[in-house]
């Protein structure tokens, strides 16, 4: 089955051996009709659920998915599982070449709810126990396994950007989906377990604290000022100017004014969006150029490839979409090109960040780099 996407896109569906779906993503122009590829691996069961449990202290859920110890980690390159499949190694995508992929997640931490499930009240330590509902799936951004996202092509990462915009779009009209998440780990730093050039996608049927957070803050903003907070934010730091490392037409980078770790940027859209699917072509065109570069920017200040996670914050699926914006936050665990800085005490106890260097500082750094 195949769908045309904006920008000259093709989707195109098929099954995996377990009864999961793989999504390519081309270029009109390449091929796209080929995708016909069969998963010839044995049949396999689907993917158990786990469930979600309350810490009743702060009123957060917990996704507890024993069933996912038998993953994949740091396999040889030639077992890479999400390599194109050759004569030899039959992986997750059946395949032998292709551009961009998402499938939902072998192992995933949160899977499609049993019939009537529904988030229960709160109720301390006598809240009930749900099953762990939601989706994840993961974004296979080239079939090269020696690159990573900064080394592809911006048409390439046009396609990575389609796919997040496809995907959202998509999840969002799912039941029970309240708030979907795309990342990017990188770096065995920060508990990479493979390798090739990829992220994920989470889609949670409960709102994440950060975002819940942010969503309270936001609203009491709106109550206050009447303006919309992440407008404030961003017009903050085009005024200040010193914190920017990088800005097109449509998107602008900076090292947030609060940042938290000694290489956190932001990027976020000159006009607001709540979320991908909301983006227009524009936006959307103006993004892979911006990614490029501040990733570059990043692995430029020392000379070596950063770890480093990449979010994708958006709006909730169906609650304050005029209060919340899609921005990117990068953040690096590395400090100096030897040491890294580990959330201790302070940070993992009581969630008090402390910054050994001024953001200014690091802001300088990533935009002294050369491209
Ligand atoms: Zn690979």
């Amino acid at each position: 089955m195949s769908e045309s996407l904006p920008g000259g896109v093709v989707r195109t569906d098929m099954a995996m051996n377990d009864g999961r779906t793989i999504r390519y993503y081309d270029k009109v122009d390449k091929g796209s009709a080929a995708r016909i590829a069969v998963d010839k691996r044995p049949v396999e069961a689907p993917a158990g659920i786990g469930e979600l449990r309350l810490d009743p202290l702060v009123n957060e859920w917990i996704a507890v998915a024993s069933h996912r110890q038998h993953r994949s980690f740091l396999p040889p390159k030639e077992l890479c599982p999400i390599c194109p499949t050759t004569s030899d190694v039959l992986t997750e995508i059946p395949d032998s070449a292709f551009s961009v992929v998402v499938f939902d997640n072998k192992n995933p931490s949160l899977n499609a709810a049993p019939a009537g499930w529904v988030l229960p009240e709160l109720n301390g330590p006598a809240t009930t126990t749900p099953a762990g509902v939601g989706k994840c799936e993961v974004v296979v951004f080239t079939d090269k396994h020696d690159s990573s996202l900064k080394e592809l092509s911006e048409d390439q990462i046009a396609l990575v950007v389609a796919a997040w915009r496809d995907r959202t779009k998509e999840i969002s009209k799912l039941p029970n989906i309240v708030q979907i998440f795309p990342f990017e780990n990188r770096g065995v730093e920060v508990g990479v377990t493979i390798p090739h050039p990829h992220g994920q996608i989470y889609a949670y049927s409960y709102l994440t604290p950060r975002t819940e957070r942010m969503l309270a803050v936001a609203q009491a903003h709106k109550t206050k000022t009447g303006r919309v907070l992440m407008d404030d934010i961003v017009s903050r730091e085009i005024n200040d100017k010193v914190r920017i490392v990088a800005e097109n037409a449509h998107w602008v980078a900076y090292v947030p004014f609060a940042s938290r770790y000694p290489y956190e940027i932001h990027v976020a859209p000159k006009k607001r969006v709540p979320d991908f699917a909301e983006l227009n072509d524009e936006q959307a065109a103006a993004l892979p150029s911006i990614t490029k570069e501040v990733l570059s920017r990043l692995d430029g200040v020392y000379g070596i490839p950063m770890p480093y996670m990449a979010s994708w914050h958006q709006a909730p699926v169906a609650l304050g979409r005029d209060l919340l914006g899609l921005h990117l936050q990068i953040t690096s665990v590395r400090r100096t090109p030897d040491k890294l800085k580990y959330l201790a005490g302070s940070e993992s106890g009581v969630g008090a960040f402390v910054m050994d260097m001024a953001p200014e500082q690091s802001a300088e750094q990533l935009k002294a780099v050369k491209l």
